[in-house]
Parts: C-alpha cells; structure tokens; sequence
C-alpha cells in the first residue's frame, strides 16, 4: 500500500507545481498584454493634444492675435487645457516607468506642517467644476516627520480617483486626519460607484482596472494606486479599502508616528 500512497503524493505535488507555474505564466502574459494595451492607448491619446495645439499654434501664428483679444485668449485657454491633458500623460508613463524600475526620488524625510500639506494637495482639486473636498483634522502634533514628496502624491493620486469614480452630479469627497498613540490615519472617503468586493483585492496591482458599468467612460491606466501602494510599502505605511458596488468607497492610510 506504501508505494501506492507514496506515488500518489508524488503525482499530486508535481501537478500542484504545474498548476502555480502555470498561474505565473497567465499573469506574466497578462501583465505583457496590458502594458502593451497601455503603450498602444497612450501613445494614441498623444495625438490628439498635439495635432490641437500644433494647429492652434498655427492659427495663432497666421492672424497675429493682436488683432483680436478674444479669440487668442480662446485659442490660449484652448492651448492650456491640451497641455494639461499632455501633462496627465507624461505623468501616467513616468509612473509606469518608476514602476517597471522600482525607482522612485530619494526618501528623505523632513519635519512639515501637516495642515499646510493637507491644504496645498487639496487646493489642486477645489477649482475644479463641481469639485467639494470636506477636509477634518483632527490631530494634537501638527509638525510631523514624513516624505511630503511622496505623501502629497499619495492623497493626490487617492483624492483624485474619489472625484473620478464619483458619477457626474458630484457628490463631497471627504479627507480627515486622524491619530492614535502610534499611527497617523488618513481616510478619503467617496460616495461613488464603489468597487466590487471581488475586485478589491486586485486594484492594487499595476494595470487592473475594474471592468463595470459606466466605468470605461472614465479615464485611466490602473497605474495610480499601484504607485501610491510601492510609495507607502516604502514609507512603511499601510492602506486598505472598504467598499460596496454602488455605495462608494474608503481608502484608509496609516503611517506610523
Ligand atoms: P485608474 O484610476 O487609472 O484606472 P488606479 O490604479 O488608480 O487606476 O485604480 C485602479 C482601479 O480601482 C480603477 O480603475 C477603479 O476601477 C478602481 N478604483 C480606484 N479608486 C476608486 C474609487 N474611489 N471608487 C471606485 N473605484 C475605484
């Protein structure tokens, strides 16, 4: 019976190495797959900010523009909004290549004003459209030693998916600062479409983009949190998220004291 029960063993631990070896290779390809979609989409959506501003610029260049105030300030504002649109794209591949690097600017810490870095990272968001931040700090130490490069682009990256996830009669987003003995505690807090609990282990992973409802309207590569987790695996910080489909979500951060 020995060799019988022996040789069964065998066989089940070799296919159980087959079947993670085989698990690798389909995230591998999966991972390939995606990173060639995001090349093929971003360098599309290169060339329409280009193509306006290269004929605006045109346009601009042939009428002089003194002769009309108005219709260069159009043309101007047209130009800034292409702009901003081409800076959204540098970023999103930077972050891809931070990513594929494990690289990121030197973590260096230094004392800051956490109000003052609360404040200045949600300014970004407030001028925009139908934009409501609802911003509660709630701690003794103001001055607190951290990496503000890295924190601002953390609860910008966070804040910046609430608003996009939030469907178009936009709802307040919520930014408080908590702390306990041992940790600061930041929790972004939307009431948006909300994420499947099937998905919520994976929206970490670079790339994974939830695939639901009126989603695909919203812009974006899968790049953002993933970059936000290797930033606060860095710092030594945690993150989690609570969430329903329809319900909105909580992204709650701890950094320790
Ligand atoms: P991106 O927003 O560029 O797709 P992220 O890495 O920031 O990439 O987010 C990954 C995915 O997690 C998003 O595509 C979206 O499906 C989901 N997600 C992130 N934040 C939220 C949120 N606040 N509400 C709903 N879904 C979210």
């Amino acid at each position: 019976l020995w060799p019988l029960v022996l040789s069964f063993c065998m066989v089940l631990l070799i296919s159980g190495c087959i079947w993670v070896l085989w698990r690798i290779i389909i995230r591998q390809k999966k991972l390939e797959t995606m990173k060639n979609d995001f090349i093929s989409n971003i360098t599309h959506e290169l060339k329409t900010p280009v193509a306006i501003l290269t004929a605006t610029n045109e346009a601009l260049l042939t009428f002089g523009g003194s002769k009309d105030p108005e219709k260069t300030a159009r043309y101007l504002r047209l130009e800034q909004d292409e702009l901003h649109k081409l800076q959204g794209l540098v970023d999103n591949i930077m972050a891809l290549t931070r990513l594929e690097h494990e690289e990121d600017p030197p973590a260096t810490e230094e004392t800051v004003d956490l109000p003052t870095l609360v404040k200045s990272v949600v300014a970004r968001f407030s001028g925009l459209p139908g934009v409501t931040i609802h911003t509660q700090l709630h701690v003794t130490q103001e001055d607190i030693r951290t990496q503000p490069a890295a924190l601002s682009t953390i609860l910008s990256n966070l804040l910046d998916n609430a608003i996009k996830y939030t469907p178009a009669d936009i709802k307040p987003v919520t930014l408080t600062v908590t702390e306990t003995p041992h940790y600061y505690r930041f929790i972004i807090e939307d009431q948006g479409i909300g994420i499947n609990k099937a998905h919520q282990p994976y929206i970490f992973d670079k790339f994974y983009r939830v695939s639901q409802g009126n989603l695909h309207t919203v812009k974006g590569y899968g790049l953002g949190l993933s970059h936000v987790k290797s930033l606060l695996t860095r710092m030594g910080g945690t993150i989690r998220v609570e969430s329903q489909s329809g319900q909105g979500s909580t992204f709650t951060i701890e950094l320790a004291k």
